[in-house]
């Protein structure tokens, strides 16, 4: 690597330094004010103005997400998106640590205006909103928010160090029995039972479960289970996630879950009702050039680095479609010992905590650096032709 370069990296990692005090700031202000999905006024606000006073221009209110924002600094291609998440979990906040993805990227960009002054291009930092199942990026990219877009990054928390992660596609079915409601003792034959429906529903998915792939997953909740024990339930809802390795296996297992149901309706006299929610999460197409660069950097900064582990457990995020339209990584950052889940009042913590400071500044300073790799002439061509060709 040349040494213009180098001397470019260090610059970028004192500009994130100098930055330490204002970010850690923001990051605990996020976390102190949880805020749910679409509703993060005050995350939203707070992010993109730090960019606007280090000279950003700001649009908010992307692709009709009011806590959406687009904040870019430079003029022209390269284009390249550095993504925010930061919204909280019901009940246990910045369980998933959203605050330090959001933070990471504000910091990152703010460092990249140096490379982009030297080098040209644009650095455009994405305020993305809702991404705890609403899917806010899968609007984004259908409001045309990543058209111009190159290339994209985004930093997740973490237990491991990863350049980039796979992830599920993912749909999402509400379904409801309607049946009619009797006295359960004096004249049950009169009544038919929707919670019988949904039980049978279930029992059909836990026999299906075992004939599916490995990495797919299927699993929900009842959200209705009827009104009282001795009335006949009349109605019963509930909530289930089919998630899958690829978009043709997630079609083939929304098909054999919703027999599961139809079955039960059969089955019963119950009458189905179902909807499947129009965000579908789609799976991560990781651009491993990208990848590689983003390593480097994570190495150079005294991390050890993992390769992506299927077996340690697969979720799904909205980054999957970004993936699908921009060559994209998903990475991670160790912010917590491995026996810490996220999701979880213990992970909350560990986004505030030491390792979670240190995790918010080592993402901003890797991200920052990759931008600096990837203005280096030619590579932006070497992403694209990975993309297009994978
Ligand atoms: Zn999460
Ligand atoms: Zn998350």
């Amino acid at each position: 690597m040349g040494l213009e370069i180098e001397k470019l990296k260090l610059k970028i990692k004192d500009s994130v330094e100098l930055q330490r005090q204002q970010l850690i700031q923001l990051s605990l202000n996020i976390h102190d004010n949880p805020e749910l999905g679409f509703k993060e006024e005050k995350a939203s606000a707070w992010l993109s103005s730090y960019l606007e006073n280090s000279g950003f221009h700001v649009e908010r209110g992307v692709a009709g997400l009011a806590t959406a924002f687009r904040a870019t600094y430079g003029h022209g291609s390269p284009r390249i998106a550095l993504l925010g998440e930061y919204d909280a979990l019901p009940k246990i906040g910045h369980g998933c640590g959203h605050n330090i993805i959001g933070v990471s990227a504000v910091g990152a960009a703010a460092a990249s205006k140096s490379i982009i002054d030297q080098l040209g291009g644009s650095i455009v930092a994405m305020g993305t909103p809702g991404e705890e199942g609403y899917g806010g990026k899968i609007d984004m990219v259908n409001g045309g928010a990543f058209k111009e877009i190159d290339v994209a990054m985004i930093v997740h928390p973490d237990t491991r160090n990863m350049p980039t992660e796979e992830a599920l596609a993912c749909s999402t079915l509400e379904v409801e029995f309607l049946g009619r409601p009797a006295h359960a003792a004096g004249q049950p034959h009169k009544g038919i039972n929707a919670l019988d429906a949904m039980i049978v529903a279930f029992t059909s998915i836990n026999a299906l479960r075992q004939h599916i792939r490995g990495d797919a997953r299927i699993h929900g909740i009842i959200t209705d289970g009827g009104e009282a024990p001795n009335i006949v339930p009349a109605h019963t809802a509930a909530v289930f996630l089919v998630r899958a390795l690829d978009d043709d296996y997630l079609a083939e297992l929304k098909d054999k879950v919703l027999n599961c149901f139809t079955g039960a309706s059969v089955a019963t006299g119950a009458r189905l009702e179902y909807r499947w929610r129009d965000r579908t999460y789609a799976p991560m197409k990781s651009n491993m050039i990208l990848a590689g660069l983003f390593k480097q950097n994570l190495e150079s900064l005294g991390r050890q680095v993992e390769a992506f582990d299927p077996h340690f457990g697969l979720g799904s995020t909205d980054m999957g479609n970004v993936s699908q339209v921009v060559p994209s990584i998903h990475a991670t950052i160790a912010i917590a010992p491995r026996e810490v889940l996220i999701h979880t009042p213990e992970f909350a913590a560990a986004a505030v905590s030491e390792a979670g400071q240190q995790g918010l500044m080592d993402a901003a300073k890797a991200m920052a650096m990759t931008v600096a790799d990837i203005l280096q002439p030619g590579t932006v061509d070497k992403i694209k032709r990975e993309f297009h060709h994978s």
